[in-house]
């Protein structure tokens, strides 16, 4: 076991005191690390595998409200749809769409955060603030059926300098306030991980995805 007890009740202790939801990062971690901190009280668990999410999501207490943090291929919606507390990664409308689809063939409503793309780094995914202007002025997409905006998601540069990370995290929080005067079920900005947490926070963070600083460093 290697979940870090003492590092997961002062985090909940700082986060409580800003009221910010944490979502425990559990990806490659066993189910044993799982279990101690839902025993411990935490039902927040984020995952970025569809595969790996769905056969932990089968040995686990059904009352574990599961995110997905990772990149979402629109044909793999259909395996998370029954059970997806919220999907924080949509970064297209194609897969707005489809994760629209995959809830009501569940039955269910699904909630879903933008990812938007804030870092310097190519590499990551989401839309940029124009792109995003652009979507949410469109009528049909944010109001698909079985489907609840609820605010947005990014991640900051992989950088040291904290100064670069701050600003990467207020341009988001703008954009975030901006949805949130316009769209009754904005009220989620996902933005924060273990390296970073304190600065999304400081910045108006209301969720944070925490995994290292909980479970140890991954392979
Ligand atoms: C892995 C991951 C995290 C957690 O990262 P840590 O640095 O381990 O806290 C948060 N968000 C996303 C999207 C991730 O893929």
């Amino acid at each position: 076991m290697s979940v870090d007890v003492a590092a997961y009740t002062s985090l909940k202790k700082e986060l409580e005191a800003k009221g910010a939801t944490l979502v425990a990062v559990s990806k490659t971690k066993p189910l044993e690390d799982i279990r101690e901190l839902y025993d411990l009280g935490q039902r927040d668990f984020g995952e970025n595998y569809v595969q790996e999410l769905v056969e932990k999501q089968a040995q686990l207490p059904a009352d574990i409200r599961w995110h997905f943090i990772g990149h979402l291929q629109s044909n793999k919606v259909k395996y998370i749809a029954p059970f997806v507390h919220l999907i924080h990664g949509v970064d297209s409308e194609k897969l707005l769409r489809e994760v629209s689809k995959g809830a009501q063939k569940a039955g269910r409503s699904i909630d879903v955060l933008l990812q938007v793309h804030i870092a310097r780094e190519e590499t990551k995914f989401g839309f940029d603030a124009a792109e995003l202007d652009a979507l949410l002025e469109q009528p049909e997409t944010t109001a698909l059926p079985a489907l609840r905006l609820r605010g947005l998601m990014g991640m900051a540069s992989f950088s040291p300098d904290p100064a670069l990370v701050r600003s990467e995290f207020k341009s988001l929080a703008e954009l975030f306030r901006k949805g949130a005067a316009r769209f009754p079920h904005f009220d989620t900005l996902s933005m924060g991980m273990s390296a970073d947490y304190r600065i999304a926070l400081e910045e108006g963070s209301t969720l944070v995805r925490v995994g290292s600083l909980l479970f140890g460093s991954r392979n």
